[in-house]
């Protein structure tokens, strides 16, 4: 088959959801680009990034959307969700606030998007050790109490561990569509 065919195997759409600040444009940024803001003017308007992932030689497309900061007015919209497949939930281990979100974020979603999304709740900020204020432990026992998946990232510190976030929604859509 063509090489056109081959990279048109596989368009899975990936929404960030959670709170004002999380981090959620710059685990983009840092995925995609590979770069980090300090000051916060990370959500540079567009919709939606294109990353391409392997997994098991094939190659996946990943439409990974982002919001436009509409979640500081608790209006994003059903089109931001319609079509999702994955999804990124994401908290700040620093503001405990934006962990008692987490479940009107989940609400929400399975408003909008279809009950088998396959999402993952991140806990991110991982590098503000003294500012911590939720334990990793609380963070897992949710995630296994809603059937999520989990993991602590820095979007400041650590491109591996954000890309392993992505790679594993991914793998797990995959793995349930073959
Ligand atoms: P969003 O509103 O969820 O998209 O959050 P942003 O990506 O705009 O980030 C909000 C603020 O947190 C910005 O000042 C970022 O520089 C900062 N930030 C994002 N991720 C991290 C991180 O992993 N560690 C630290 N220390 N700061 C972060
Ligand atoms: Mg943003």
């Amino acid at each position: 088959y063509s090489e056109e065919e081959k990279t048109e195997d596989y368009l899975f759409k990936i929404v960030l959801i959670g709170d004002s600040a999380v981090g959620k444009s710059n685990l983009l940024a840092r995925f995609a680009r590979d770069e980090f803001y300090p000051n916060s003017k990370s959500t540079i308007g567009v919709e939606f990034q294109t990353q391409k992932i392997d997994i098991n030689g094939k190659e996946i497309k990943a439409q990974i959307w982002d919001t436009a900061g509409q979640e500081r007015f608790r209006a994003v919209t059903s089109a931001y969700y319609r079509g999702a497949v994955g999804a990124l939930l994401v908290y700040d281990i620093s503001r405990r606030q934006t962990f008692d979100s987490i479940g009107r974020w989940l609400n929400e979603l399975h408003t909008h998007s279809d009950m088998n999304v396959v999402t993952i709740l991140v806990g991110n900020k991982s590098d503000l050790k003294d500012a911590r204020e939720v334990p990793t432990s609380e963070g897992k026992a949710l995630a296994e109490a809603q059937g999520l998946f989990f993991m602590e990232t820095s979007a400041l510190d650590s491109s591996n561990v954000v890309a392993a976030a992505f790679q594993m929604v991914v793998k797990e859509i995959y793995n349930i569509l073959s």
